[in-house]
């Protein structure tokens, strides 16, 4: 037997989000699948939403998507939800949405509260195209490997942070992606929803709490133009005497680059 299984946004902060819909597919559902049934108990109860629950966490979600499956091929529906926003966005769901389509289960996701999209649409920056990464490594190292793997993409680069860790981001990002324009949201959709425009480094210098959304304008041309005619400059620092080292800090200093970012790209460019 063929039955269904829902995809259902929560608000990300404001309750006015929850739709209709959402409401209303949630208490028709057989169970409700949540990430973290404590979390969803009080906007479950909120909208007198009293079906039955089952926990599907990160940690689990193999296993408990078999349990879930299972229920699908009972002929249950099974509305999945993650703790704020869509489930399978930076959230759990994958699993059993493979393992329902493998089955031949039909998936229908419903439209509703997601962050990143909440900011880009505000954010000012291309539209056009964008990349959504979700979270970053929470490790330095792991972190600027994969900002290198964006370096060069001319799309609108946006980011899940947590507060605690929204500063070293931006320093990650401004030493890897040069200091482009960028855009912090932060508290989307509730009381003291914030927007702060400017480069990375004006950004890494502010201070923030709450949710956050952070997107970065996509690779331009120009800021390897922009980085080619400074090398140039170094290197006639270089042919006056004047060390690698040396000639890298007094470009710096009247550039957006740090020396280390001349420097690593001079050294880069030596060896193409
Ligand atoms: N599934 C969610 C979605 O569709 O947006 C995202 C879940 S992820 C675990 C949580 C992260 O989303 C937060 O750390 C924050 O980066 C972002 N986020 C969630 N709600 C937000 C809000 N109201 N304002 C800004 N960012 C938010």
């Amino acid at each position: 037997m063929s039955s269904k299984l829902y995809l259902v946004p929560t608000p990300i902060g404001n309750l006015q989000d929850f739709s209709p819909r959402a409401i209303a597919t949630l208490k028709e559902a057989d169970v409700i699948a949540c990430e973290d049934t404590r979390t969803s108990r009080p906007l479950l109860e909120h909208f007198d939403i009293h079906n039955h629950t089952v926990s599907y966490h990160n940690f689990n979600e193999e296993e408990s998507s078999k349990g879930l499956l299972a229920l699908l091929d009972d002929g249950k529906t099974v509305a999945v939800i993650s703790d704020a926003g869509y489930p399978l966005i930076s959230d759990p769901g994958y699993s059993i949405v493979t393992k329902a389509i493998e089955k031949g289960h039909e998936v229908i996701a419903l439209p509703g509260p997601n962050a990143a999209l909440t900011a880009l649409v505000a954010s000012g920056l291309d539209t056009t195209h964008y990349l959504y990464y979700g979270f970053l490594s929470s490790k330095d190292s792991d972190a600027r490997k994969q900002l290198e793997e964006l370096k060069e993409i001319p799309y609108t680069l946006i980011f899940y942070e947590a507060p605690h860790r929204i500063i070293r981001t931006l320093n990650l990002c401004k030493e890897v992606l040069n200091d482009r324009n960028a855009v912090v949201a932060r508290e989307l959709t509730k009381l003291h929803e914030e927007k702060k425009r400017g480069t990375l480094s004006y950004l890494a210098k502010q201070e923030y709490r709450g949710e956050i959304v952070l997107m970065i304008e996509g690779y331009k041309k120009e800021n390897k133009e922009d980085i080619d005619i400074l090398l140039k400059q170094v290197e006639e620092l270089m042919n006056n005497d004047m060390s690698l080292k040396e000639a890298c800090k007094i470009i710096a200093e009247k550039s957006s680059f740090t020396k280390n970012d001349l420097y690593r790209a001079y050294v880069a460019k030596e060896k193409e």
